[in-house]
């Protein structure tokens, strides 16, 4: 039974001493959590300022990327695109160099997307309510009580990856974290623990707990954690084997032939089609497989370049959630070209300053200097 199914339980059977020792029993997690909070929490850039757009913005940019790759591209970014306005004025093409290197380029079309609905339907601010959160591109469940908890104060839970494996240790629920059930008594019970006089604080407190104490990776720090006594796995001794490991699906491995091709001072770029993996995004010419020297030369035919030079450049690999590129590189000096393929040329300081190329091909933006 849940905990908020026997609370009610508890009530109806009138047995009221039981439902305050349970009470009493909540507060007291919640206290010794945010009195550990108030001590611990990072300084981080959007925590002295929790306005309703500094906190979207850090939301977005938080999902599926480390807090210390997040810090320097949020003030980079607060700096030149100060408010929603602005953003919803954003060339496309700026708000990708902006976010270039954070990944998952999608966030970034939805935070537009979104800041364009929030300038037509709610006249320039963001709702504060969760509901409303949701029907804007890029805000989901937790999202949503992020930024309505932390902006706005109101009464929502924030459950993320990390707060689910805080609350499984912390409940004991050994069950499979991706099972709809496990997931929906998680949620049920971060409601009942929220404390309701700071919600915003409360949410943070459990994120911070999963980032410092309550790791994924490695051995939880048991020792140092505020709320130890009220762990359920740190009883059973079971904190090694919950949350539930599932086995990751093998990530799919592709190889690549990419190639710096320059004439005069100028470098073939290509924009990537509009759907799929970076999507939108500038990338230097390639070509699935490791080519042979005969089907290099066939390519760069296809794409009306003469070459003058052909030099290999060290292989490179990119990691993606689900696949990896393993690539080899050359550098093609060109003797004359055809305006016959969909390459643009772009100065090497332009490549820098304008188009947004992906971290994936940053081993071969790195060696510019020497083609
Ligand atoms: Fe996590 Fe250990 Fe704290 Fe339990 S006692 S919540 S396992 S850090």
């Amino acid at each position: 039974m849940g905990i908020l199914c026997f609370l009610l339980f508890c009530l109806k059977m009138g047995i009221t001493s039981l439902y305050n020792k349970i009470m009493d029993k909540i507060q007291k997690f919640q206290q010794a959590l945010l009195n550990w909070y108030e001590g611990n929490a990072r300084i981080l850039p959007w925590r002295d300022d929790p306005s309703p757009y500094r906190v979207w913005i850090s939301e977005i940019m938080l999902q599926q990327t480390r807090v210390e790759a997040v810090k320097p591209y949020f003030e980079r970014f607060l700096q030149e695109v100060p408010a929603i306005l602005d953003l919803a004025a954003l060339p496309e093409d700026r708000l990708m160099k902006l976010w270039e290197g954070l990944g998952y380029y999608s966030r970034a079309r939805n935070l537009k997307k979104a800041a364009c609905m929030v300038m037509g339907q709610y006249h320039g601010r963001l709702p504060s309510d969760r509901k409303s959160l949701q029907t804007l591109p890029g805000i989901g469940p937790y999202t949503s009580g992020a930024i309505a908890s932390i902006a706005f104060g109101a009464k929502e839970p924030a459950v993320d990856g990390n707060v689910l494996r805080v609350l499984a240790r912390l409940s004991g629920n050994r069950g499979d974290l991706k099972d709809k059930t496990v997931r929906k008594d998680l949620n049920a019970l971060a409601a009942r623990l929220l404390f309701r006089q700071e919600p915003g604080n409360f949410n943070q407190a459990m994120m911070e707990l999963g980032a410092l104490l309550c790791i994924p990776n490695g051995r939880p720090k048991c020792g140092e954690c505020p709320v130890q006594s009220f762990c359920e796995a740190c009883h059973q001794d079971a904190v090694d084997q919950i949350p539930r490991k599932t086995r990751k699906a093998k990530r799919k491995m592709e190889n690549r032939t990419v190639f710096v091709i320059r004439f005069q001072d100028r470098i073939a770029l290509r924009k990537r089609q509009e759907q799929g993996l970076l999507s939108g995004l500038w990338e230097f010419p390639n070509r699935y497989g490791h080519l042979s020297p005969e089907e290099i030369g066939k390519v760069l035919t296809e794409w009306g370049i003469c070459p003058e030079t052909i030099t290999p450049l060290p292989d490179a690999k990119h990691v993606f959630s689900h696949l990896e590129w393993h690539m080899k590189g050359y550098a093609v000096r060109v003797r004359g070209r055809k305006e016959t393929c969909s390459f643009v040329w772009a100065r090497q300081e332009e490549i820098h300053h304008s188009y947004s190329v992906p971290s994936a091909f940053h081993a071969y933006l790195k060696a510019l200097g020497k083609v």
